[in-house]
C-alpha cells in the first residue's frame, strides 16, 4: 500500500487526480477502524495530515465561518462553541476524548455515514461543503444535496473536502441524539435544530433515520407558520408535539442491531419536540433579557 503525503492542498489534489482510488486521511479514526477490520484494502493512502490551511477555520468576508476539514471535534468544541453551539453539542457526543481529539467534520463528511453527528446541525444551520479538484477547481455544495445515499456524497473520486462553511448562530441551535449508552455511541437516531429569528424560520436535521441525514421540511415550514416569532410565547404542547410528528414523519428508517424503525420514528418525534422546546425556552429568555 502506497502512503501518499501532500505538503500542500495543490500537491493533495494533484495526487488524488493521480490516483482516485487512494483514500485520503484526516485524524483515521474511520479509516484506520476500517483497514485493521480489513474493511477495505486501498492501494494508496492520502495523509491529509501535513495541509496546514486544513486545520484552520476563519470568518470569511460574507460572515460566515469557514471551517477546514481538518479541524478536530475537540478545537471545534473550544474555539467554535459559542458561534456553532449546535455543532459543538453535536461533537461533543463523538466518541471519547480521544477520538474527538482527531476526529473531524471534514472526515465524518468523507465518511457519509447516515448515523455521522455533525449531519444533522450542518442541515440545520444551512452549512455548505467546499470541495475541490485539481481539474475543475472548486465548487460549493449545500449540505442539502451533499448527501446521496448510504455512505454516497456528492463528492467526485477526484474531489477533496478541503472546508465547510456556515453561518454563526443568530439563536438558539440544539442537538440530541439517542444511544445504546450514554457514550462512545453511534447514533441511534438524532435531531438537530437552529432557530434563525431574523428570517423568523427553524431549521431541522434528521440523522440515522433514513438513508441520508435529511432535513424536516414539512415540520420546518409548520414551525416557520405556527412559532409566534414576534411574541414569544410560551411554546404550546400541542404545536410542539405535532413538529415532532412532522419531524418523525420525515424519517424513513430501518430495523437494524441499533434498534428498530418505529423505535426510531418514536424517538425522531420525542428528540424534535424536546429540541424544538429547548431552543424556545432560550429564545424567551433572550428576550426577557433584552426587555
Ligand atoms: C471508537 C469510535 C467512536 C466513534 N464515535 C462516533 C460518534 O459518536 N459519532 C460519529 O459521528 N462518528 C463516530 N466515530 C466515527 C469517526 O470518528 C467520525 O466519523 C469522524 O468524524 C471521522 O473523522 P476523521 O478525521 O477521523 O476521518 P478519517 O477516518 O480520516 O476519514 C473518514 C472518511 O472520510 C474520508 N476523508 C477524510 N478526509 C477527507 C477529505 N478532506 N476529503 C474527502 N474525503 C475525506 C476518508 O477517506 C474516509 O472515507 C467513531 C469512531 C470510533 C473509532
Amino acid at each position: 500500500m502506497e502512503f501518499l503525503r501532500p505538503a500542500t492542498w495543490a500537491e493533495a489534489l494533484a495526487a488524488k487526480a493521480g490516483l482516485p482510488e487512494a483514500v485520503p486521511v484526516q485524524g483515521g479514526t474511520d479509516v484506520m477502524v476500517e483497514i485493521n477490520f480489513d474493511v477495505r484494502r486501498p492501494p494508496a493512502l492520502l495523509d491529509l495530515t501535513r495541509v496546514g490551511d486544513l486545520a484552520d477555520w476563519e470568518v470569511a468576508a460574507d460572515g460566515r465561518l469557514r471551517v477546514g476539514a481538518g479541524v478536530t471535534y475537540a478545537r471545534l468544541i473550544a474555539e467554535l462553541g459559542d458561534r456553532l453551539p449546535g455543532l459543538a453539542q453535536a461533537a461533543r457526543t463523538v466518541g471519547s476524548p480521544q477520538i474527538r481529539n482527531r476526529g473531524t467534520v471534514g472526515g465524518n463528511l468523507g465518511a457519509a455515514s447516515p448515523a455521522g453527528d455533525s449531519h444533522p446541525p450542518l442541515l440545520a444551520t444551512g452549512a455548505e461543503i467546499e470541495v475541490a479538484s485539481a481539474a475543475r477547481g472548486t465548487r460549493m455544495i449545500p449540505a442539502t444535496e451533499f448527501y446521496r445515499g448510504v455512505k454516497r456524497s456528492a463528492l467526485a473520486p477526484d474531489e477533496l473536502v478541503r472546508a465547510f462553511w456556515a453561518p454563526p448562530a443568530t439563536g438558539p441551535q440544539y442537538f440530541a441524539k439517542v444511544g445504546t449508552r450514554n457514550a462512545m455511541v453511534i447514533a441511534v437516531c438524532s435531531f438537530a435544530v437552529a432557530l434563525h429569528p431574523g428570517e423568523r424560520r427553524a431549521g431541522t436535521g434528521v440523522g440515522s433515520a433514513a438513508p441520508t441525514p435529511r432535513r424536516a421540511t414539512a415540520a420546518e415550514e409548520f414551525a416557520a407558520a405556527e412559532l409566534d416569532w414576534a411574541g414569544r410565547a410560551p411554546l404550546d404542547p400541542g404545536l410542539a408535539a405535532r413538529f415532532g410528528e412532522l419531524a418523525a414523519a420525515a424519517a424513513e428508517p430501518i430495523d437494524d442491531v441499533r434498534g428498530t424503525a418505529a423505535y426510531r420514528r418514536h424517538a425522531i418525534a420525542v428528540l424534535a419536540r424536546r429540541t424544538l422546546a429547548w431552543a424556545w425556552h432560550d429564545y424567551r429568555k433572550e428576550a426577557a433579557a433584552c426587555a
